[in-house]
């Protein structure tokens, strides 16, 4: 049935998402087609493996396969400024989302998480906090397994990481607990502005659930809510749930309880700490014990290219923060340590970022900036020789001059503020990279 005429559901982008949104109308009996502008979209094979009918239509975007539809569901790699695409929505065909046909589906509480950082180490650390308390959880979405695929009749309560893209897609979402994070200036190469990227992180609190609000980033905080439940949570001030002092030091809290202190945590920086007390939040409406929330906090070790501790060589210690592929996550990870004990690897693709926000912390924490990728000439100009700055080019050169630098009790971090697309394969690429590199000189 390659049928161009027949295929009124389009589903755009045969990556991981589109096959996870093909599997879920076959398996509902709804025709469809797939289209992909590469020639060799990544799960070709495994679609055809289990739908062998299903129509495919690669290698650019076909006009005459947009004309006849009347239901678009395009995966978030993909721009919605796509012409084609905006072309086919002002004649009128509905936009849905993977995330929209989950809304529709499910029928048990959701969680929501997004955010410009942490999401994925909330998401990960509130479903350990659920599987403590013996619930049975599910957890994915832009993290890990896709939102369709954790679709199970056994399952009490779906954890899902959404990503500005799966957002600015999505209009059915009704969560029992939402939160934004934080927002800091990411993917300006995809919004018109910080305020369109802010309005799509803004859509996670769609429906009439819980809203848990950070008090300490002015982005997230700027909603209104109107007759919605809200919790706050903030490192600072005064919030349902932040840090108190006690006698026996710092503590998470809730309403100036004490609940965890913050020595136990093995998870690093006060970023942490914020991610600590929203997954804390989110717990207590799924109605998590703070004992099960507990243990699994005093557990949690982290997830790997975030802050993870790679090896203390000749009193050097080598952290892999691959994963902060922006700005915001740069200057997080550079607030934990002492005044200028950093040699800090950065650079790739910056994603028209501005890169001068660094400048501040790099001057505190920093003594040198080892620059690799495509945008290097850019973050040179942004941080105008704030501090020692040198373009190295490859990861492989900036781990060498790093180990020449760097003394006793400095820390050598690869905390990119970029993406790694230009360079590498991902930011796991990238990190694994680091990760060998270093330990190659303890050899
Ligand atoms: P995401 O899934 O949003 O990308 P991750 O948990 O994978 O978030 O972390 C991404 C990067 O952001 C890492 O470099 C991490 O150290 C940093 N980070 C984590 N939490 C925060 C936070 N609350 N604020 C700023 N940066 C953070």
């Amino acid at each position: 049935s390659l049928n161009k005429q027949n295929s009124k559901v389009i589903v755009v982008g045969l990556g991981i998402t589109g096959l996870s949104v093909a599997k879920f109308l076959h398996n509902l009996g709804l025709q469809f087609a797939m289209v992909d502008s590469r020639k060799n979209p990544p799960f070709n094979d495994e679609l055809l493996a289990e739908m062998p009918d299903v129509a495919v239509f690669t290698d650019g975007f076909d006009p005459a396969v947009f004309d006849v539809a009347t239901h678009i569901i395009v995966s978030p790699g993909v721009s919605m400024q796509e012409p084609i695409i905006q072309q086919t929505i002002a004649r009128g065909a509905r936009s849905l989302s993977d995330i929209d046909l989950f809304a529709c589906a499910v029928d048990k509480p959701v969680v929501t998480i997004t955010g410009s950082n942490g999401k994925s180490t909330v998401t990960t650390l509130l479903g350990d906090m659920a599987k403590a308390a013996n619930k049975k959880v599910a957890v994915g979405g832009n993290l890990g397994i896709p939102a369709l695929d954790l679709l199970n009749d056994e399952i009490e309560i779906y954890i899902l990481e959404l990503s500005s893209f799966q957002l600015e897609r999505t209009s059915q979402l009704n969560a029992v607990a939402a939160t934004v994070l934080n927002i800091s200036a990411d993917h300006m190469d995809r919004y018109a502005n910080l305020d369109a990227y802010i309005e799509q992180k803004h859509k996670v609190y769609a429906g009439n659930g819980v809203m848990l609000i950070n008090l300490d980033c002015p982005y997230a905080a700027s909603i209104k809510p109107s007759n919605r439940d809200v919790l706050t949570f903030s490192l600072k001030g005064n919030a349902d749930y932040c840090v108190i002092e006690t006698a026996n030091g710092r503590s998470l809290a809730f309403h100036g309880r004490a609940i965890f202190p913050v020595d136990k945590l093995l998870i690093s920086g006060v970023h942490n700490q914020s991610n600590a007390l929203a997954a804390l939040a989110l717990g207590a409406v799924i109605g998590l014990p703070e004992t099960a929330m507990c243990a699994a906090l005093g557990r949690f070790k982290g997830l790997k290219h975030r802050m993870q501790f790679v090896a203390n060589i000749n009193e050097v210690c080598w952290v892999n923060d691959s994963k902060a592929t922006n700005v915001g996550a740069c200057v997080a990870a550079l607030q934990g340590f002492k005044d200028s004990s950093v040699v800090l690897i950065a650079g790739g693709d910056a994603k028209a970022a501005d890169m001068s926000d660094l400048v501040s912390v790099l001057q505190e924490k920093v003594k040198a900036l080892l620059l690799i990728g495509k945008d290097s000439q850019l973050i040179q100009q942004a941080v105008n020789d704030c501090i020692p700055v040198l373009d190295v080019g490859t990861l492989k050169k900036a781990v060498k001059k790093a180990q020449t630098i760097a003394q006793a009790g400095d820390t050598v971090l690869l905390s990119p503020a970029c993406a790694s697309l230009d360079q590498f394969a991902n930011y796991k690429e990238r990190g694994a990279q680091f990760v060998a590199e270093v330990k190659a000189l303890e050899q």
